[in-house]
């Protein structure tokens, strides 16, 4: 049901699209309203004062007149583009594997349908053959991945289980989902994952790059 209406979209009381944040693309997909279906070209985070993280702004295309279908309380079935979706889950999983193999923090993060691409704050260097046989090695041991909570607390007590420079985790609101992935990474995270690590499947080290003294930066790619 739509319950809000912005100037580029509509927010509803509940959704399965995930808003961009995190490093994680946000998702595209259609909405169907009374036998008509639109467009949805991207996901934001709600930037209304009183939205949670879980708020979405689902963006339609701005040459359609999707205002006059979709008043508050427009009952709507709301799909993702499942096959795009499905990759950010396998990639983003992927790159959890890959804070366990560098097992450095990280200061940059990008997951999009084509690519993930994660930058370390490091200076030693990485061998390729070394992170993909690692990799490799963690896929097919078909972790399965879980989430937990925690509170605001707790992890404020536990600062080490943040690993990432430059995304926050979103404290504020009195609980914090860690995502653990079998016995070798646990860490916030509000992505969306494979419930299995065998489901990332054939995942290939693009290319390892120094991108400044201090970062390395790892891209991959799925091979499927
Ligand atoms: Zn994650």
């Amino acid at each position: 049901m739509v319950a809000y209406v912005g100037d580029e979209g509509v927010e509803f009381d509940r959704t399965v699209f995930y808003p961009l944040g995190g490093g994680q693309a946000g998702d595209t997909g259609w909405l169907t309203v009374a036998g008509q279906r639109l467009r949805v070209t991207d996901t934001r985070k709600s930037r209304r004062p009183d939205a949670t993280p879980d708020d979405a702004v689902h963006l339609l295309d701005p040459a359609v007149d999707w205002r006059s279908r979709l008043a508050v309380g427009t009952p709507v079935h709301a799909e993702i583009d499942w096959d795009r979706r499905y990759r950010h889950m396998r990639f983003h999983t992927a790159t959890h594997l890959l804070c366990a193999v560098v097992n450095q923090l990280v200061d940059g993060c990008s997951i999009t349908r084509d690519y993930a691409r994660l930058d370390f704050s490091m200076t030693d260097l990485l061998d390729r053959g070394v992170v993909q046989a690692e990799l490799d090695r963690l896929v097919q041991a078909a972790l399965p991945v879980t989430c937990e909570w925690i509170s605001d607390d707790e992890l404020k007590a536990n600062a080490q289980l943040v690993k990432s420079m430059s995304v926050s985790p979103p404290i504020g609101f009195g609980r914090v989902r860690l995502m653990r992935v079998g016995d070798v990474d646990l860490q916030p995270c509000g992505g969306t994952h494979v419930g299995n690590t065998a489901e990332i499947g054939h995942v290939r080290v693009a290319k390892i790059e120094k991108k400044s003294a201090r970062t390395r930066r790892v891209v991959l790619e799925l091979l499927d």
